[in-house]
């Protein structure tokens, strides 16, 4: 698949998806996953609607407006189920942008062919639940392993990094949270986010109640023993 194809829709500005940064986002279409609390449902399928934006059309915006915004923060769907993403950082960094990606981890060998290519400042990865957990949540078969080498990668790769879980009652539970932090010990950040149940996946997830703000500032000062941990906003973003 190409990401080149499923360039979905482009967010011009944004000063909450990279830290300190000013971006544009672009949203990628399709993913492997089918998390059922997913809040971009329209994202992932590819194909539908896929030609809205053009490479040519992106660059011109983009080079319009260098020097104003600081990069792009790449998203989906899942960006690295397109072969072509390392193609397309390349493309953005040589119109002098940053760039950030955000993943679900579940494919590390493009994933890392990405991070070592150099055009990438940042990168997010979604943990979706204790890895012994993940086939259950994301619905669809995932092997474990795949997800400890993105994080392994992700650590390892030097790149300014966060990890980041949405927290949903019944998927995501203290003792999970606590199997994720010990085994991203090392990692410079994870951030406990609040599900949004207004738009999901799943219409049983539409509407339900996530954890109350009390108890996630307590299981992020509990986490904080093996890695930072912080509650953002109580709003998730993409994934
Ligand atoms: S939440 Fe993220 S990983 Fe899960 S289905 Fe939605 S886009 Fe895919």
């Amino acid at each position: 698949m190409s990401c080149l194809e499923n360039m979905r829709a482009l967010l011009p500005t944004s000063m909450l998806d990279w830290p300190g940064k000013l971006c544009s986002v672009l949203f990628l279409a399709g993913c492997n996953f089918r998390c059922p609390y997913c809040h971009n449902p329209e994202l992932i399928e590819v194909g539908e609607n896929a030609d809205n934006i053009t490479w040519d059309g992106l660059a011109h915006y983009l080079k319009e407006r260098r020097g104003w915004i600081d990069g792009v923060s790449i998203t989906g769907g899942e960006p690295t189920i397109h072969d072509d993403l390392p193609h397309l950082c390349d493309g953005l960094r040589d119109l002098g942008m940053a760039v950030k990606l955000d993943t679900n981890g579940s494919r590390p060998r493009l994933l890392a062919e990405v991070l070592s290519q150099g055009a990438v400042e940042f990168v997010a990865m979604d943990l979706k639940t204790s890895l012994d957990r993940y086939a259950d949540v994301v619905r669809r078969p995932v092997d474990p392993l795949r997800i400890g080498e993105s994080i392994d990668t992700i650590i390892g790769s030097g790149l300014e990094h966060e990890f980041r879980c949405t927290v949903v009652p019944g998927l995501v539970g203290r003792e999970d949270l606590e199997s994720l932090a010990e085994r991203i010990g090392g990692a410079r950040m994870l951030v406990l986010q609040q599900f949004r149940s207004d738009i999901t996946l799943d219409p049983a997830y539409t509407g339900a109640r996530g954890y109350p703000e009390d108890t996630m500032v307590e299981w992020a000062e509990a986490l904080s023993r093996w890695v930072p941990t912080q509650v953002r906003g109580l709003v998730s973003t993409s994934h």
